[in-house]
């Protein structure tokens, strides 16, 4: 039985593995010239490393750190510590540090003492967001789940002003490259629920070398050494249809290629246009139009000095840029000498249409308003990333529009972050988890056979105490300012 893999980034990487190790014979295709998508990188005409842009992981990206120790490779995630920086005026660092206690309180403590040290929004103009972002952490799958129906934005407003949420915009562009409006309330909150886990879920991984180079070639490896074959700049351009199957597909415009199944790991938006019309009688594959692309856009600037010793993550608010890390003092051993910041540009709907030296310019303004090293220093070299790029947008409601990994096409499945799965809207533990999702419906349609590939993040027990201290926190809190009102009145 042979699978024919039309795609290799993450998850059609993943996806030729799971199915070798079931004894189906894999061939994957890729369109670029690189296999790796968009968690890729690559040498530029100086030998440098260029990264698709800053990736970090997460310790709840469990599938993803399964699949990395398969492959014989989870020590290229270099662990940090839980800090997140964020960057404001003249150098000054407030921290959201998770503290080493018992959660839920060291999301309470790291939160506070944030909001306690930021400039530009008071500390009774956050307290507002107190109360529902705590709640939230102890939210159900099924509350988070309503919460697709509702904009980020809109969920805000029920509370108090936007600027009381103002701490977690850097990380609502960061990670969904979309504005509080057009994002899905669901999708931050999850991130929030996650990390607020525990302090050890809050930390950071960064890929230990080229974000490419620390997976793609083992994955590449692994899948020859198991029988399967690979060709890259081989881009699919029509399927073709018949008697509710897939019977074959063309590729580079002329070649034809059979199998006896079909998996797509290509982005929505490829899929869509190369499926026949008859497709689109499915509501299945209807549902692939409503997928847009969120853009995004990546910088990367090599100063001839130290800028900043921080080796963990920085955010920045009103600013072109929003996360990025100075890769000099994260992986010093690659980057040497002055600071080398990667920077994620997004939301980039209007940045992505401005000339790169317009976009450089206006990082480099913002950079010396952070970083006061930076006024004397000189950027010896900066390249701005555009390829491989963007996120689907995770509008309000686009849950029911994400794909089953199943297509009503009797030997075509799909995979990619975008397709349906529960652990994101989208990212790279999502690419692995659908592919695994992809193999076990494979395995049991065409083998009979069980397979449970994926496992489920936990959350701890003490989960279901987050809702009880925080209405006692409340309780309190509300005592405390109903006995000074009366102490004032009476006096
Ligand atoms: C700026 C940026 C920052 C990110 N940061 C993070 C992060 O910090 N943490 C995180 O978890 N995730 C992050 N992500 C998301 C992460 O990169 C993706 O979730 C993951 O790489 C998706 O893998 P995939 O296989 O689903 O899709 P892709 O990587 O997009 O793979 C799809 C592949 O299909 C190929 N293809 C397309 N059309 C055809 C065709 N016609 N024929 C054959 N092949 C085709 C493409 O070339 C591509 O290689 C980020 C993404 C970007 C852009």
């Amino acid at each position: 039985m042979k699978a024919l893999i039309m795609g290799g980034g993450m998850s059609g990487l993943a996806a030729a593995v799971n199915l070798l190790e079931q004894g189906i014979e894999v061939e994957i295709i890729e369109a670029d010239e690189i296999f790796g998508g968009r968690a890729n990188s690559w040498l530029d005409e100086d030998g440098d490393m260029i990264d698709n842009a800053l990736h970090v992981f997460f310790p709840y990206y469990v599938n993803l750190i399964a699949f990395f120790k398969k492959m014989g490779i989870s020590q290229n995630i270099l662990w940090k510590s839980t800090d997140f920086y964020f960057a404001q005026e003249n150098g000054h660092q407030p921290v959201l540090h998770f503290p080493n206690l018992p959660a839920p309180l060291h999301a309470g403590v790291a939160f506070s003492k944030l909001a306690r040290d930021i400039k530009g929004v008071s500390l009774w103009k956050m307290a507002p967001a107190a109360l529902p972002m705590a709640w939230s952490m102890g939210a159900s799958k099924s509350e988070l789940d309503e919460m697709d129906e509702l904009s980020l934005g809109e969920w805000a407003r029920r509370f108090g002003p936007w600027e009381a949420f103002k701490l977690i915009e850097p990380a609502t562009h960061g990670l969904t490259f979309t504005p509080k409006y057009a994002i899905s309330a669901k999708v931050m909150m999850n991130w929030v629920h996650k990390i607020s886990a525990s302090p050890e879920v809050a930390r950071i991984g960064f890929a230990n070398g080229g974000l490419g180079e620390i997976w793609v070639g083992s994955c590449l490896d692994y899948i020859k050494k198991k029988g399967g074959v690979y060709a890259a700049k081989q881009a699919v351009t029509a399927i073709d249809i018949e008697d509710g199957k897939v019977t074959g597909v063309t590729v580079e415009g002329s070649q034809k290629k059979t199998a006896d199944i079909y998996v797509s790991a290509m982005s929505p938006y490829a899929l869509r246009k190369i499926l026949p019309a008859a497709a689109f009688r499915y509501d299945y594959f209807q549902d692939l139009t409503f997928f847009e692309n969120a853009p995004s856009l990546s910088i990367q600037l090599w100063f001839d000095r130290k800028l900043t010793d921080i080796d963990v993550t920085f955010f920045s608010m009103d600013c072109i840029f929003n996360t990025y890390a100075d890769l000099s003092n994260v992986l010093p051993h690659i980057f040497k000498g002055g600071s080398m910041f990667e920077m994620v540009l997004s939301p980039a709907d209007a940045t992505r249409h401005l000339p790169d030296e317009i976009i450089f310019e206006k990082t480099l303004a913002d950079i010396k308003r952070l970083f006061p090293a930076a006024r004397e220093a000189t950027v010896k070299k900066w390249k701005v990333v555009r390829e491989r790029q963007g996120v689907y947008r995770a509008f309000p409601g686009m849950e029911r529009h994400r794909p089953y990994q199943r297509s009503p096409l009797s030997n075509l499945y799909l995979t990619g972050d975008y397709t349906k799965t529960h652990v994101s809207s989208g990212g790279m533990e999502a690419a692995i988890w659908t592919a695994n999702k992809c193999a076990e419906l494979i395995a049991q349609d065409k083998l009979n056979k069980q397979l449970a590939l994926n496992t489920e993040f936990k959350m701890p027990a003490w989960n279901r105490l987050v809702r009880p201290s925080v209405m006692a926190a409340a309780g309190l809190a509300g005592l405390k300012i109903g006995r000074s009102v009366l102490r004032f009145l009476k006096r």
